[in-house]
């Protein structure tokens, strides 16, 4: 059966309402930062989008002032149901500029527009509204009848999913009655500095939430900063161990949320053209830049030769391409540095022996783009099958028997996701419990929900985000 033609359908760019030049967010307002400007560039064109100020030491310094005053004079008295307010504002808000934001989204980031329109907008709302629930109700949480904040909390994201990534730390940290300073990534500073004009919009009292775009060295000096209470990191591995390092022996409190190479697990009774989508969505979305993709497939021996027709069948009709383009199943790769990472990666797999199949689709001549690319007859020891690739590449190993999928499913240093694929209740529950992940998925793959607690194990990292657990991180308990 051949595939569809689709004609265009671009979204309006100009719904982005992109500015020459944006800037940092101290105490309530935009300022010039004294750092050197940073270049945003669209990964999909290469074209720059805007230029961005950036945060030096006393920018820094400043931000987490302001942070502090806010906190001790304005956000820790207030009532929680006061502050509820604000969220439920800025969450309403979020609803209203949603196209705005997922457009501009696209442009910064590279990711498909129906992706970041039916997914990381509606979660980033949903976020805002579940915490401003919990900001009056945090004495029935279960940590004790007067929980109380932790301070100011400095905050650093990485640019896969920019603004779901603000919204899982900045809803949690204020409705728990924090201040925050936050550094966006340094390719993907825009959608944080729309945030701030909507913190504005609020009338959120100033100091409250401080943006500050930048380089990794941002980061550093909020890590180091001695007026920072707790710190809170979503990232590389690497990133997070330097970040680790340098807390230690300190009084600030850490959460981290690290890299993976999740497992998703088929079983021969697996419904596979559910599983087939399963396995599509679980690496293919977002370009495969998502620290929980499913990245390593474990098939049953007795079926992997026929989930892998159907599954390269599946992945020969996405769409690549212009991540405007309403029909675009995989956009842009964010950054050449990334996109030569997965290159170097991917030509590793072919040098230790892996086989490659790589989707035939056209691919743009300008912009980062990386074709899906399936490796089958992957061993364990190789680097496809250890490291995290963060791209739209996808390793296949087999197994036989359910306790050689757990052990190979557990055999990596990361532990952030897993998925399961049977008809069997019982396989799911047991298997589920012998899964050392946080968050294990049954049947279907990248699920999120602002009430699930989400986070991981070993080298992917420590603490919840998320859920009544989530909690916990912001609070002295
Ligand atoms: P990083 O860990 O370097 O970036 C995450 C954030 O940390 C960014 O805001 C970054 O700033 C900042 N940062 C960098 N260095 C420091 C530092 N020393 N102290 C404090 N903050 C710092 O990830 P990369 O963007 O470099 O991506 C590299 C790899 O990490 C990817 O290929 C992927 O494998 C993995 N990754 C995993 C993510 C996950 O969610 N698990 C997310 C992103 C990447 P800046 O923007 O300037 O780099």
């Amino acid at each position: 059966m051949g595939i569809f033609e689709y004609a265009p359908a671009p979204e309006s760019r100009a719904l982005a309402n992109l500015k020459p030049s944006y800037r940092p967010f101290i105490n309530g307002e935009f300022t010039d930062g004294s750092g050197e400007p940073l270049k945003t560039v669209n990964p999909a064109t290469e074209e720059v989008l805007a230029e961005v100020g950036t945060a030096s030491q006393s920018d820094v310094d400043t931000a987490v002032k302001a942070a502090r005053k806010a906190y001790e004079k304005t956000w820790r008295p207030m009532p929680g149901a006061e502050r509820a307010k604000y969220l439920f504002r800025i969450a309403r808000l979020i609803q209203e500029r949603s196209r705005e934001l997922a457009v501009l989204e696209t442009l910064d980031n590279g990711k498909p527009i129906k992706e970041s329109r039916d997914s990381d907008l509606p979660t980033v709302a949903a976020h805002f509204f579940y915490h401003a629930g919990w900001a009056d109700k945090l004495e029935y949480a279960g940590y004790g009848p007067d929980p109380r904040p932790l301070g100011v909390a400095g905050q650093i994201i990485p640019w896969n999913f920019p603004l779901l990534m603000l919204a899982w730390k900045i809803a949690p940290a204020l409705a728990t009655g924090n201040t925050v300073v936050l550094k966006p990534a340094e390719t993907t500073p825009l959608t944080a500095l729309v945030f701030a004009e909507i913190c504005q919009q609020a009338e959120l009292p100033p100091g409250v939430v401080n943006i500050l775009p930048g380089a990794g060295d941002v980061g550093a000096r909020l890590v180091n900063h001695e007026d920072i209470d707790k710190i809170a990191f979503t990232g590389s591995t690497e990133v997070g161990k330097e970040i680790q390092r340098q807390v230690a022996g300190t009084p600030k409190r850490l959460t981290l949320e690290l890299g993976g190479k999740a497992a998703n697990i088929v079983f021969d009774d697996a419904p596979l053209d559910q599983a087939v989508e399963g396995i599509v969505n679980g690496i293919f979305f977002n370009q495969g830049h998502v620290c929980c993709a499913g990245s390593r497939l474990l098939a049953q021996e007795s079926i992997v030769d026929e989930l892998l027709d159907r599954l390269r069948y599946r992945v020969s009709t996405l769409r690549l391409g212009d991540p405007l383009d309403k029909n675009t199943d995989v956009g842009a790769i964010n950054s050449a540095d990334q996109l030569s990472k997965i290159r170097d990666l991917v030509e590793t797999g072919e040098a230790e022996g892996a086989h490659r199949w790589t989707s035939p689709c056209p691919v743009p001549e300008r912009g980062f783009f990386f074709a899906p690319t399936v490796f089958s007859d992957v061993h364990q020891s190789m680097r496809i099958a250890r490291e995290e690739i963060f791209g739209p590449v996808l390793s296949v190993l087999t197994f036989r028997t359910p306790d050689e999928a757990v052990a190979k499913a557990n055999n990596t240093p990361y532990g952030l996701s897993a998925g399961i694929w049977t008809e069997k209740g019982s396989r799911i529950l047991s298997i589920a419990n012998r899964l050392r992940a946080g968050v294990v998925w049954a049947n279907t793959f990248n699920r999120f929900d602002p009430a699930a607690p989400f986070g991981g194990y070993q080298e992917s990292g420590f603490g919840r985000e998320g859920g009544r657990i989530g909690l916990e991180a912001y609070l002295d308990v």
